[in-house]
């Protein structure tokens, strides 16, 4: 039997969407021969899968969006605030197109397989159909929201409607005229479609498991003047967002909720959620939002205090009020358009499935322990395996054929968020241990990219054929992902940032929590001392 052939490059890189196309770019300027694998057969990552309707960014597209080439920032206008998605993906396309990336990506291609070998330094990769290729750097960029969490309910088989998953949404869209849908998850995702769906269908309702916070988005079009303003001084703009703790600069109020009185923090809390605020700025209307209960408490009991007005059913709204135990912002905040709202039309339900739990699917619809419900079509916003899913979805191999499945069973460890010990030379993009999901992702990823691009460089001049992070440095940094998490609210949220929302998923809450600025600070006082805590042979 003849071998199969094997494709040998510098680098390959996993998946195509804003972290893997950013990362050929720069490795392309090193001189290295890329090649990009992505599952799709397009580019675009989460846009090109979460085509769901309303599906539209949560961080504001100005920012939301590259800003390593300064002709890309200015020839491109956005219409939004928060650009849909269809809009995100055209520029993920344009993208692509204007910096010729296309000629190294290689579409409906699944990795399957990634091992190391010590002996010559190189990795070999496999997909699904089992091509082979060699590289000396490997690079993840699978995302962080990449592996949906699969509808595990009795008796789906036997619908005989149609289902959708969120993340997996016909290219051709869904009419849903006429139909009575059912929607399951009100995260992010499900809290964007609910008012989309409840406009189109017959009847819409929603099964509601935990009732988080969602603020308006205060979502507008943007005028040639905004436009014309931010791109005469998008420098300005890009360096604010770079100190900002999300990457994003959001006016953050620098008081305590404590030290001011009522009438001061309502005036805060309302300018936040009202035409000249909206989305994460309300996370920033005190400092110690994040850290302290009762500062915390404050804001919930305000979003509560504004769900109880908007909907005017009693019944509903005390559904749609998260519970005490939910701190404010410790889920992820959902950003919507006219969520509350849409509970007041006469065409949507809304069921607590935390207290009549969904029992069944039927081949007409959904049972809960409190009745049956009859559906034409079942909408699944039930989330990701979040963060480390797409990672352990391959069978990764490192040096002397450790299994990151093996290594990761009690839940990510990484060094600095980009390198694994015994993974030599493969690096992640805004992996597990960074800010990642609780910043502007675009920005994380250009930080991550240059970085990783700056570390190879340095080590090619030098000759260095193997970088891996040292396992002491590992621990200490997990130890200090860990400490800085538990001095916030975040881990008592119940959430995918902990794993929480995968039964059997170890709980560690995974992404890096100091900040934006704190932690690129870290990375360059490393890169400074020689890249500290990397073995470099
Ligand atoms: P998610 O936040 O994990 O929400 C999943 C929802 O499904 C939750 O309400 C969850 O309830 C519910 N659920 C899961 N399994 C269930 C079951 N067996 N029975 C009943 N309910 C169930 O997922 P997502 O909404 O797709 O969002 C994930 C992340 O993607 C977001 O947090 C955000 O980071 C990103 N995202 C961003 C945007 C944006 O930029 N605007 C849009 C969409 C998504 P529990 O809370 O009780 O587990």
């Amino acid at each position: 039997m003849n071998s199969p052939t094997v494709r040998k490059v510098d680098m390959i890189i996993v998946g195509a969407g804003f972290a893997g196309l950013y990362q050929l770019h720069r490795a392309r300027g090193l001189g290295l021969s890329v090649q990009l694998l992505e599952a799709g057969d397009g580019v675009g990552g989460t846009w090109f899968w979460n085509r769901y309707p309303g599906a539209r960014c949560d961080v504001e597209s100005l920012d939301y969006s590259y800003s390593f080439s300064e002709e890309l920032q200015q020839e491109w206008n956005w219409s939004e605030r928060y650009a849909p998605q269809a809009e995100i993906l055209r520029y993920i396309n344009h993208v692509a197109d204007r910096f010729d990336l296309r000629k190294d990506i290689q579409f409906n291609t699944r990795v399957a397989s990634a091992s190391f070998d010590d002996a010559s330094t190189r990795w070999t990769v496999v997909t699904q159909a089992g091509e082979r290729f060699e590289c000396q750097y490997l690079i993840m960029a699978t995302g962080c929201l990449s592996i949906p969490q699969p509808p595990k309910f009795k008796g789906l088989e036997s619908f005989k409607g149609q289902w959708y998953h969120s993340a997996n949404w016909p290219r051709e869209g869904v009419d849903f005229s006429g139909k009575r849908v059912g929607l399951i998850g009100t995260g992010s995702s499900g809290v964007q479609m609910t008012p989309v769906i409840a406009e189109q269908a017959a009847h819409l309702t929603v099964f509601q498991r935990t009732a988080n916070f969602s603020v308006p988005a205060q979502n507008e079009p943007l005028t040639e003047a905004t436009l014309a303003h931010v791109k005469a001084h998008y420098a300005e703009r890009r360096a604010l967002g770079r100190e900002a703790v999300t990457g994003q600069y959001l006016s953050a109020n620098d008081k305590s909720a404590l030290e001011v009185n009522d009438e001061e923090r309502l005036k805060e809390f309302e300018f936040r959620w009202r035409g000249a605020g909206g989305g994460f700025r309300m996370l920033r209307a005190f400092n110690d939002l994040m850290r302290n209960p009762v500062a915390n408490k404050y804001a919930g009991d305000f979003v509560r205090g504004k769900i109880r007005a908007t909907v005017k059913d009693p019944v509903k709204a005390d559904i749609l009020c998260p519970r005490p135990d939910l701190p404010f912002g410790t889920k992820r905040l959902c950003v919507d358009t006219n969520y509350y709202e849409t509970f007041n039309r006469d065409n949507v339900g809304l069921v607590d499935v935390k207290a009549h739990p969904i029992t069944e699917i039927t081949p007409t619809g959904l049972r809960t322990t409190q009745g049956h419900h009859e559906l034409d079509a079942i909408v699944f916003a039930t989330g990701f395996d979040a963060m480390t899913g797409a990672l352990l979805a391959i069978d990764i191999r490192g040096s002397g054929g450790q299994s990151l499945r093996e290594k990761w069973a009690a839940g990510p460890r990484t060094y600095l968020g980009v390198s694994i010990a015994g993974f030599p030379n493969m690096f992640i993009i805004a992996g597990p241990g960074s800010p990642s999901v609780l910043s502007n992702v675009v920005h994380s990823i250009e930080t991550h990219v240059d970085w990783i691009t700056n570390f190879l460089e340095r080590s090619r001049v030098q000759g260095t054929q193997r970088i891996e992070a040292d396992l002491a440095h590992e621990d200490q940094w997990v130890d200090h992902v860990n400490e800085a998490a538990n001095q916030t609210l975040y881990p008592v949220g119940n959430s995918w940032y902990l794993g929480a929302n995968m039964p059997g998923k170890p709980r560690v809450f995974m992404p890096y929590v100091a900040g934006v600025p704190a932690y690129r600070r870290i990375i360059e006082g490393v890169a400074e001392k020689n890249y500290e805590g990397f073995m470099q042979a």
